[in-house]
């Protein structure tokens, strides 16, 4: 398997950290997408070796990071099945990663999907609590797809809310996605939390958005999820770019 980084961007346009997305190098078939593989992982129990990979090689890749004025400072969002967090040991393992690494804890972030959360609330959410205790941060990815009971969303130490890309895509056709979309921005701040549009395409999309009070973003508009390599060159042109600006 290879970590995919996609930058996750603020107001300004400037990148503030990423996404890891996971795909499997398959000997014959190339680089398979998720889709292809974390499905049938989820069922026989393979997530939770995965999931632990994907923790160290972030825990490793934020604390390379934190020695490079470019890069330090930048969080990683990485995605984890709720069956992690129903097998035991899941908040040892984030403790342990997390000071092995030596990193921030405030710069690891760990999206949920909310149709998961619902299956095992009870029991995700006691250990929600005791890492986002250590400094962890905790966004709720697919924000709108699933059965939302809107009491769990003050119970859950939740720094952040993902818009659904399915609200997104058609956001400036049908008004009803506005709508849900616009919903969502001001749950979120009534909350105290931060809100991020994903699958963002257009620079409409973004207006759109940040007119709604949005202030984080990821999408093909700013960029596809990319290798490291390629993530750390769109890091150092996005610098070159704002070196080159006029100062104001
Ligand atoms: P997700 O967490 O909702 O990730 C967003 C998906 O949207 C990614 O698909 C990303 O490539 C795609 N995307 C990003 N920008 C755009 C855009 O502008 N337009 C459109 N149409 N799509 C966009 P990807 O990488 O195929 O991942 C699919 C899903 O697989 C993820 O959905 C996540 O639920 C799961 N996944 C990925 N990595 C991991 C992992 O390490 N562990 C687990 N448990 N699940 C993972
Ligand atoms: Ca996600
Ligand atoms: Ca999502």
């Amino acid at each position: 398997c290879v970590l995919y980084y996609q930058p996750l961007i603020d107001i300004d346009d400037k990148v503030i950290g990423a996404e890891a997305l996971i795909r499997w190098q398959h000997p014959t078939r190339g680089l398979l997408p998720p889709s292809e593989f974390i499905p049938v992982a989820e069922e026989n129990g393979m997530i939770t070796r995965i999931g632990l990979w994907v923790l160290h090689q972030a825990c490793s890749q934020l604390a390379k990071w934190a020695e490079e004025p470019m890069f330090a400072g930048l969080t990683i969002s990485i995605n984890v099945s709720a069956r992690q967090f129903r097998e035991g040991g899941f908040v040892r393992e984030v403790t342990s990663a997390v000071r092995q690494a030596g990193i921030d804890p405030g710069l690891l972030k760990l999206e949920l999907t909310e149709s998961q959360l619902a299956v095992s609330m009870q029991e995700i959410i006691s250990s929600m609590v005791e890492l986002s205790n250590l400094g962890l941060r905790f966004s709720l990815d697919d924000f709108g797809t699933g059965y939302s009971s809107m009491a769990y969303l003050k119970l859950l130490p939740l720094d952040q809310l993902k818009i659904d890309k399915s609200f997104i895509r058609d956001l400036l056709a049908d008004p009803n996605d506005a709508a849900i979309a616009s919903i969502i921005v001001a749950l979120s701040q009534s909350l105290g939390l931060s809100t991020v549009a994903e699958g963002v395409e257009t620079s409409e999309q973004k207006r759109a958005l940040v007119n709604m009070g949005c202030t984080l973003f990821q999408g093909y508009f700013f960029s596809v999820p990319l290798s490291l390599k390629s993530f750390e060159s769109y890091m150092e042109d996005m610098a070159k770019k704002t070196n080159a600006e006029p100062q104001a």
